[in-house]
């Protein structure tokens, strides 16, 4: 058994089916990038389980993580595992943290920029978690860009609405062509057979305490964290 420890408020915090606990940090917890004791500090006052943190490349491949910490500094965007032990984390500044879970206890985790969205990224992640044994899998949206501050190429914006739909389409604050981030996940989510049951709502770029890759280019990241708890 384990249990978050003293840590400030999550920015988002849900209990999702099979007891499968899922927090996001923000700036409160201190950037989670990186291989520093004082970064591995931070990750285990939000769980004292070990993280597994990969070398995120907006691709789909997913890790299954058999130990507890597998599959960490591996280059893939999505873990996936039936380990009771194991905390599956994506760090983020903008793109998607997207965590699952199965009444079996079957947990994942999928970092989904627009690049992992039109590679399926959700959806393979969904794929492996039934490989595990999952049957319902439900799935919550951490926090992400928002179309507000998501001005997006026109070319780029064509390919996403022939994958996941016209709806992926949005304006900026501006009026400029957008990427509907949420919308585009919450697609993905459906194709793939799952159920989104709950997302944060905040925009990274302007939601304030979230770091931001477009609103101020940061390396620093914020994690979203699954775990059986
Ligand atoms: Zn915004």
């Amino acid at each position: 058994m384990s249990a978050a420890v003293s840590a400030p408020p999550f920015v988002a915090e849900w209990h999702l089916a099979g007891d499968v606990r899922v927090v996001s940090t923000g700036w409160a917890h201190g950037d989670m990038a990186g291989s520093s004791p004082a970064v591995e500090g931070r990750r285990r006052r939000v769980v004292e389980l070990p993280w597994t943190v990969l070398q995120q490349v907006h691709g789909s491949r997913v890790v299954t993580v058999e130990r507890p910490g597998d599959g960490s500094g591996e280059a893939a965007d999505a873990a996936v595992t039936s380990s009771a032990q194991a905390a599956l984390a994506v760090l983020t500044a903008d793109c998607a943290p997207v965590a699952m879970a199965s009444p079996e206890g079957i947990v994942g985790v999928a970092h989904a920029g627009w690049k992992g969205l039109r590679a399926g990224v959700v959806e393979a992640t969904v794929q492996s978690m039934r490989r595990l044994g999952a049957t319902r899998v439900e799935a919550v949206l951490g926090p992400c860009i928002h179309p507000c501050c998501y001005t997006f190429g026109d070319e780029d914006l064509m390919e996403l609405e022939a994958r996941l739909g016209r709806h992926v389409r949005s304006s900026d604050r501006e009026g400029r062509p957008a990427l509907d981030l949420p919308a585009g996940v919450g697609t993905a989510v459906h194709n793939a057979g799952a159920v989104l049951v709950g997302q944060s709502g905040l925009c990274t770029g302007c939601g304030g305490g979230l770091w931001s890759w477009r609103a101020a280019r940061t390396a620093r990241r914020q994690a979203t964290v699954a775990w059986r708890a």
